[in-house]
C-alpha cells in the first residue's frame, strides 16, 4: 500500500500557510478554505501545497469550485455535489489530452488509454477521448510528475477540472495500478469524492473525523473495500470500478 499523492511530500506549510510571496492568492486561499469548512470538509482534511489549496490528499479546489460548494438548492447533503458535477446537456464529449512526456510513459500511456475505456463501457451521459482529438466540449490534460502519485480537482462551472497529474513512478507498477489511479483522478475530476473520505479507512483509517457532512449516493454502501474512489489503494488494484461504484457513476451521470 501506498499513499496516493506525492504531492504531499513537497508540502511547504501547514493548513492556512501558503507558498508564494504574492498577496492576493493568500487571500483567495483562505477564502476556498472558509467555504471549505463551511461547506462540512473537516479542516484537518484541507491542506495547501504549492500555493493551492487540495482536500482529500489528491483533489485541488479553485475558488470558483469552492463557492459552488456553498450553493446548496435545498440545504440537502446531496446538493451539495450536484453543484460540482459536470453539466451532460453541454459537455457530452471530454477529451483527455497527454503531454509529450506523459506519453513517454508507457504503462501510463496504457493506463489513460484502460481509464478512459472504463468509462466509456458504462454508457454514461459523456463520452471521453484521447486527444488530439476533434469535437471536445471538454479538455483536460494529463501531465507527468515525480513520484509515484496523483493528483487532481473538482469541477466548475459545469465543467471537469482541466488537469490530473501522474506520478512517474507508476510505470515500476503494473498497467492496472496505472489504469486504477488514472480513473480514480479522472473521477475527481467529474465530481467524484472519496469513497472513504471521512476516515480515509484505506489509507489505514487513522483521520477519524467521521460524521461531518458524509455525502451518499443513494444505493451504495457508507464503506467499499472495492471501491476505486478510496483515498488510497494497493498495488495489487485491478483498476477495475466496483460495483457500487458503477452505480455511483450511472445515478449521477
Ligand atoms: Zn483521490
Amino acid at each position: 500500500m501506498f499513499k496516493r499523492t506525492a504531492v504531499l511530500v513537497v508540502s511547504c506549510g501547514a493548513l492556512l500557510t501558503a507558498c508564494g510571496t504574492d498577496a492576493d492568492p493568500r487571500l483567495e486561499n483562505e477564502e476556498i478554505i472558509s467555504n471549505l469548512i463551511e461547506a462540512g470538509y473537516p479542516a484537518d482534511s484541507i491542506m495547501v501545497v504549492e500555493g493551492a489549496v487540495y482536500v482529500e490528499r489528491d483533489a485541488q479546489v479553485s475558488l470558483e469550485a469552492s463557492r459552488e460548494m456553498l450553493q446548496r438548492g435545498e440545504g440537502s447533503a446531496e446538493q451539495y455535489r450536484t453543484n460540482n458535477l459536470v453539466d451532460t446537456t453541454i459537455v457530452k464529449k471530454i477529451c483527455i489530452n497527454p503531454t509529450s512526456a506523459f506519453n513517454t510513459y508507457s504503462r501510463l500511456s496504457q493506463g489513460l488509454d484502460l481509464a478512459i475505456q472504463n468509462y466509456n463501457s458504462l454508457g454514461l451521459s459523456f463520452v471521453m477521448a484521447r486527444g488530439p482529438t476533434t469535437g471536445c466540449n471538454a479538455n483536460i490534460t494529463a501531465q507527468a510528475t515525480s513520484g509515484a502519485g496523483g493528483s487532481a480537482g473538482f469541477p466548475s462551472g459545469g465543467r471537469p477540472y482541466g488537469t490530473i497529474t501522474i506520478g512517474t513512478g507508476l510505470q515500476s507498477y503494473s498497467v492496472d495500478a496505472n489504469e486504477h489511479m488514472i480513473t480514480h483522478e479522472l473521477g475527481h475530476t467529474i465530481g467524484f469524492r472519496h469513497t472513504d473520505f471521512f476516515n480515509a479507512a484505506s489509507c489505514g483509517g487513522n483521520e477519524g473525523s467521521a460524521g461531518v457532512g458524509a455525502i451518499l449516493i443513494p444505493g451504495t454502501p457508507t464503506s467499499d473495500p472495492s471501491s476505486l474512489m478510496n483515498s488510497c489503494f494497493r498495488a495489487t488494484a485491478t483498476g477495475e470500478f466496483s460495483q457500487y461504484d458503477i452505480v455511483a457513476l450511472n445515478y449521477l451521470y
